[in-house]
């Protein structure tokens, strides 16, 4: 769309609000809107300026004037807001330079594209998320809730411990065996299928809905595969979607990896693929049907996996999910159909454009445009240096014996581990400057801080373990 169209549509769609939304370093959308009067061509060249200084991890209060700069390829009509509402999804220029700020994620992502057409490998590279997440009893109608250190299972509105509670009267789903049931075991089918409608009206194409495997109410929609910018911007889309058709059914949906303790946490699986002039690129005659460049790819994923997972599991939550036991992978090993690599070549079905490398590591709490672009950088580092990805590890990687898991590589173990990776392996992501220097300096910066929030306060099971010391 040009902002003739976007005009175009407002007046068709007798719009009166103008909404800008832009997606901060932690991968939350922030906004402010402007009156349909206040929008002309000119605003997709000039820019509205904010206060850089109040958004987490962007600018110094002496420097705190930016602009947003709408991308009219972006429009959508706003459901959740009463006023006709057009929304428009912005980059973010400094107003002095006139250059994308570097610490903008939108930007990151788009440099990644540009990247990736300047080494001539490929010239698209595509992503297909599959985001889990939880829906719960909306906490406003919970009395007591707040005293509560857990969330409330919105299948059965029972605090859930991650313990089986008895006698199930309630179509309760039993531990682990979310994946797959009817309603009414099943009770979210009707609210799914409301995110899914209201996902296909904002032109996001989905694939499937299903409940899965926890018991706490946990939910997957799956979008179909697009380029990695289109695809970040759609994964913003979806949780906007998701959050906000559960606010309005009076119940809340988290992204948060691991939000109930003993049961399985909430994935990010983020299948990839490598195509030039239409062509797939990823399958061949190698292990699983992999072309070199995809056994290559595969080798730059593994080598820089703990590196990535700073921005593919970003919080310190992320690190509760990435245990043994609970389809999260804790190896930094591939294998064809194996859920406990972190590298899976999916094998329904064996087509060569269907064949993809499905990165298993990252989780919700991702910022998608960052997570992306680190993760295209990793695999085109791979191709670039010819990194051999080992051999494939066909077994359950869970339970080896602990000579061969002593040989083994493995995800960090803390968010702290993941920002130490970071920073002592980030060239990778520094080509093209996709990632400046000032940026990754920056994040671990931020995400320290974070750390250490958690690391300084008594942690509830603490006082089980050590009240009676
Ligand atoms: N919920 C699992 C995870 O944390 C994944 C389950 C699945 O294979 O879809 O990654
Ligand atoms: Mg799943
Ligand atoms: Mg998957």
């Amino acid at each position: 769309m040009t902002p003739k169209e976007v005009l175009a549509l407002a007046k068709a769609k007798d719009v009166k609000i103008i909404d800008l939304k832009f997606c901060d370093i932690h991968g939350s959308w922030q906004h402010f809107a402007i009156p349909f009067t206040a929008l002309n061509e000119e605003l997709f060249e000039d820019g509205l300026g904010f206060d850089g200084s109040s958004i987490r991890g962007w600018q110094s209060i002496e420097a705190s004037d930016m602009l947003v700069m709408p991308d009219p390829r972006t429009a959508f009509i706003d459901p959740f807001v009463e006023v006709p509402t057009l929304g428009l999804i912005c980059d973010i220029e400094d107003p002095i330079t006139r250059e994308p700020y570097s610490r903008s994620p939108r930007g990151v992502a788009k440099k990644a594209e540009e990247y990736l057409k300047a080494t001539g490998f490929a010239d698209a590279a595509y992503f297909g998320p599959e985001a889990e997440f939880f829906i719960f009893e909306d906490v406003r109608y919970q009395s007591g809730a707040n005293e509560s250190f857990y969330a409330v299972d919105s299948s059965e509105g029972i605090w859930n411990t991650g313990r089986e509670e008895f006698p199930n009267q309630a179509y309760k789903i039993r531990h682990k065996e979310g994946y797959l049931p009817v309603p009414p075991a099943d009770k979210h089918m009707d609210l799914r299928n409301e995110m899914v409608l209201t996902m296909q009206d904002l032109g996001l194409t989905v694939e499937a809905q299903h409940h899965e495997v926890a018991t706490g109410g946990q939910c997957e929609i799956d979008l179909r595969f697009d380029t990695l910018l289109k695809m970040a911007d759609q994964m913003c889309i979806y949780k906007y979607v998701v959050k906000n058709v559960a606010y309005r059914a009076g119940k809340t949906a988290t992204f948060m990896p691991k939000p109930l303790f003993g049961d399985n946490g909430s994935g990010m699986h983020t299948h990839q693929s490598l195509w030039k002039k239409n062509k797939p690129l990823m399958a061949g005659d190698g292990y699983a049907n992999l072309s070199q460049m995809g056994l290559w790819y595969i080798g730059g994923l593994l080598k820089h996996a703990p590196a990535l997972c700073a921005f593919c599991n970003p919080t310190n939550n992320s690190y509760k999910r990435l245990v043994p036991g609970y389809e999260a992978p804790v190896t930094l090993a591939y294998s064809a159909r194996n859920r406990s690599a972190i590298c899976r070549i999916p094998m329904y079905n064996a087509s060569p454009k269907a064949t993809r490398v499905e990165f298993r590591c990252p989780d919700p709490s991702a910022n998608p445009y960052l997570a992306f672009a680190a993760l295209l950088m990793a695999g085109l580092d791979g191709i670039e240096n010819k990194i051999d990805p080992g051999s494939p590890v066909d077994k359950n990687l869970y339970d080896l014996p602990p000579e061969e898991a002593a040989k083994l590589s493995y995800v960090p173990d803390s968010l702290r581990g993941a920002l130490e990776a970071l920073k002592a392996d980030h060239e990778f992501l520094l080509k093209g400057e996709v990632f400046t220097e000032d940026f990754i300096n920056n994040y671990i910066k931020l995400k320290m801080a974070e750390y250490n929030e958690i690391r300084l306060r008594p942690h509830p099971h603490e006082y089980s373990l050590y009240f009676d010391a």
